[in-house]
């Protein structure tokens, strides 16, 4: 199998997968107790806990472990929100439209208590624009969150720019880094923020583990109760072996950074390139500069993506449709949407995310598999018009 779908999930690499394994097994204590299995346990999370940090460039004492990155951004969106309204700060939060889930559902589940929300638009190359961000801001506003890069369409956002506006107004500002950390340099001083999300099955680590980074001095109201683990943020006994996967990952990922991020770059560049010149009407969707290294989105007119992903996987090779923000929600993605294609256009896209472990061999299959898909699917498409090879004239109303 060609695995082309890094921005979905990675797999556990095997020097994380071998640091974790004792403490499954021999060195199975909860942290909390006092005798030598438990000081075992809790001298392995601060080790992590320090891997974390340094990847970031924080203190360890500034990071909490949590269940993954929708955990971190509930703790960071909620615990803000309700601890500055509740000191009579405002109700004010400013987000942008193409968000994950984890942060676009919590803002809407806030709004439904309250609060307010401003949406940014993010224009055809998937940005938003620190001018409409300044334009947003009143004095009720207690909260930016934006995302560090988009994990549909791969665009970075001008964080640390972002991350100075809010200084300079005194509002908290969070960034969702769950498709950077690791995969691109992350500062939490150069960026300028309060709060950051990380996940660690994106980075080669575990899934159902995560952590977010939380400056020094900034107060947050828990949303979970019970015996208060993590600062008081997080609770319930902690996920020894998953936390030091996370670790590990953390390590790893920082130690090769720069090797991978130009290994990763030259391959992306060539299966650009290399689908763009061989299929017409394929297009690059989100900026084609400031994106991720490793995260391409193509769009190919008159096909459906679903159909893309289904065929390129009986050739083995594992990659996502671009039209959908999950893969049983076949209403067309809120990202796309939001970089202005019309639902029959982002039905047609498909994103093909690339990990350290690709090679420039699988790169050229995929580029020599995805033309005749390509092919063979626009000749069944009701939607294409084989003579002139362009969209049928009444496509906008066909309900693909
Ligand atoms: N935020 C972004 C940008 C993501 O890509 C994802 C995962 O797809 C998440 C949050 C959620 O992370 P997790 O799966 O660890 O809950």
């Amino acid at each position: 199998m060609i695995y082309m779908d890094h921005s979905a999930t990675t797999h556990v690499r095997e020097e994380v997968f071998e640091a974790m394994k004792p403490y499954f097994t021999k060195s199975f204590g909860n942290p909390s107790t006092i005798y030598s299995l438990g000081r075992e346990a809790k001298v392995a999370m601060e080790q992590a806990r320090e891997k974390v940090a340094n990847i970031i460039g924080a203190n360890p004492d500034e990071i909490i472990f949590t269940s993954g990155g929708t955990e971190s951004d509930n703790i960071a969106i909620q615990g803000i929100a309700y601890k500055l309204k509740e000191a009579g700060k405002g109700n004010h939060i400013i987000t942008s439209a193409i968000e994950h889930p984890a942060v676009i559902e919590t803002c809407e589940a806030l709004e439904e208590k309250g609060f307010e929300v401003t949406y940014l638009q993010v224009y055809e190359n998937g940005i938003v624009k620190v001018e409409d961000l300044k334009a947003a801001i009143k004095d009720e506003t207690i909260l930016i969150t934006i995302m560090h890069a988009n994990n549909e369409i791969g665009t970075l956002q001008p964080i640390a720019e972002i991350g100075k506006i809010a200084t300079e107004y005194g509002i908290k500002f969070h960034t969702d880094a769950v498709q950077t950390v690791g995969k691109i340099p992350v500062n939490v001083n150069d960026l300028n923020v309060d709060l950051l999300s990380i996940s660690s099955h994106k980075i080669y680590g575990p899934k159902g583990v995560g952590a977010l980074y939380i400056k020094k001095g900034t107060r947050l109201q828990p949303i979970i109760h019970g015996g208060g683990q993590e600062k008081d943020l997080v609770s319930g006994t902690e996920n020894i072996p998953g936390i030091v996967g996370l670790g590990e990952a953390c390590k790893l990922a920082g130690e090769e950074l720069d090797k991978n991020i130009e290994n990763i770059k030259k391959l992306r560049n060539k299966l650009i390139d290399g689908v763009l010149s061989k299929v017409e009407q394929s297009y690059l969707n989100g900026d084609k500069y400031n994106r991720l290294p490793g995260l391409v989105n193509f769009r190919f007119s008159g096909i459906e993506g679903e159909s893309i992903v289904l065929m390129l996987d009986a050739k083995g090779i594992a990659g996502a449709t671009g039209s959908a923000c999950s893969s049983h929600k076949l209403t067309a993605s809120h990202v796309l949407k939001a970089i202005k294609l019309e639902d029959f256009e982002s039905h047609g896209s498909l994103r093909l995310s690339i990990g350290y472990e690709n090679t420039e061999e699988e790169v050229d299959t995929v580029i020599k598999e995805i033309p005749p898909i390509i092919a063979t699917l626009r000749n069944m498409s009701p939607i294409w018009n084989k003579d002139d090879s362009h969209w049928r004239e009444n496509t906008k109303n066909c309900d693909i």
